[in-house]
């Protein structure tokens, strides 16, 4: 890039490592070298976060960072592991001292939370898109899946959903700016991964995902992985009273809660012996965890009224409700 690449790199990239004994070799040289604690097998994952198609064009730089590490991070939360370490590749139009140093902060912010390592990545010209690529550490052959999922477990979701797909629609709208520091916007600028409730759930949780694209779609994920299918029940989704207040009526709200994006809770299912467990775990992570329903031997997701009545749900989106583009 015209402007030192070398010195971006230097200046906002380069950072002493948290973890020594595992991150062997960091930023500076043609790769990384790390070595997984004995005992530990490593688990790797990427997202895209491209501008104008997973987060609007004027969200902040603070924001941006904040959020791609977040969504990585997520994927280690749903697998149970430890993150130890990430890569960046970074492709932005042009240099911005001011940009880059906010960008930064928003990225090590999380990063220190969570203590991972940038080990290493790439910088390069062209419209802005940010790529990390993040490691943790599991237990050998104790980590969390998609496909672990039996008829008769419980369905369970932490946290509440359909904030970040409310934002979005309300930022669309103009109800909400990009530069309000608000909760709401919050929720769908800077999540907070389960990493905690992840790492936690092993051993416990028979199956688990991040909610990335919806409910609907991920539950879907679980389903389709174990060979099983489930019931929800409607009046059981978690929904924040904001969420209630702001939507336009109660089907838009359980719209957004059933197929809003960018939530990044958990959803795991627990067989019937394990669900005692789950209330101490609530209790000392200080995290919501709502049972929604219960795992069927037979396929199809379906969702339960108040009355009883059950409806077929689609896994993949919901037809009243515009695809957003803003999933990862
Ligand atoms: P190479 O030409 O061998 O691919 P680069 O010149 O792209 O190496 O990068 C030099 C060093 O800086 C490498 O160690 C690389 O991993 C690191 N690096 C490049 N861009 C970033 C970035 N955005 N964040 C962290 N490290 C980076
Ligand atoms: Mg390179």
């Amino acid at each position: 890039m015209s402007l030192g690449e070398f010195d971006i790199i230097h200046k906002y990239f380069t950072h002493a490592t948290q973890h020594p004994e595992q991150i062997l070799l960091s930023v500076g040289d043609d790769a990384a070298v790390v070595r997984a604690p004995a005992g530990y097998d490593c688990a790797i994952a990427i997202d895209t976060l491209n501008a104008g198609v997973h987060f609007p064009l004027d969200t902040s730089p603070y924001d941006i960072g904040w959020k791609a590490l977040a969504v990585n991070l997520s994927d280690m939360a749903a697998m149970g592991a430890i993150p130890a370490w990430f890569t960046l590749a970074l492709s932005m139009p042009q240099t911005d001292a001011g940009w880059l140093e906010q960008f930064a902060n928003g990225l090590f912010a999380l990063a220190q939370q969570y203590q991972v390592d940038l080990i290493g990545g790439d910088t390069t010209r062209g419209p802005l898109s940010v790529t990390i690529q993040i490691g943790g550490w599991v237990h050998q052959q104790k980590y969390l899946t998609r496909s672990g999922a039996q008829a008769g477990d419980g369905i369970y979701v932490t946290g509440e959903l359909g904030d970040a797909a409310l934002a979005l629609a309300l930022l669309k709208s103009n109800q909400l700016q990009p530069t309000d520091d608000t909760a709401m916007l919050n929720r769908l600028n800077r999540p907070v991964p389960r990493v905690l409730a992840g790492q936690q759930l092993v051993g416990l949780a028979s199956a688990c995902i991040d909610i990335s694209d919806g409910l609907s779609a991920d539950l879907g994920h679980i389903l389709e992985s174990s060979g099983v299918g489930a019931r929800i029940k409607t009046a059981a989704i978690p929904m924040s009273t904001t969420l209630r207040q702001r939507s336009a009526s109660g089907a838009q709200a359980l719209g957004y809660g059933l197929f809003g994006g960018d939530d990044y809770e958990l959803c795991f299912t627990v067989p019937p012996a394990a669900e005692a467990q789950l209330l101490a775990l609530s209790a000392a992570l200080d995290c919501r965890i709502t049972r929604i329903g219960e795992i069927t031997g037979e396929t199809g997701l379906w969702l339960v009224d108040a009355n009883g009545v059950a409806d077929r749900l689609a896994m993949r989106g919901y037809q009243h409700f515009q695809s957003n583009g803003n999933s990862t």
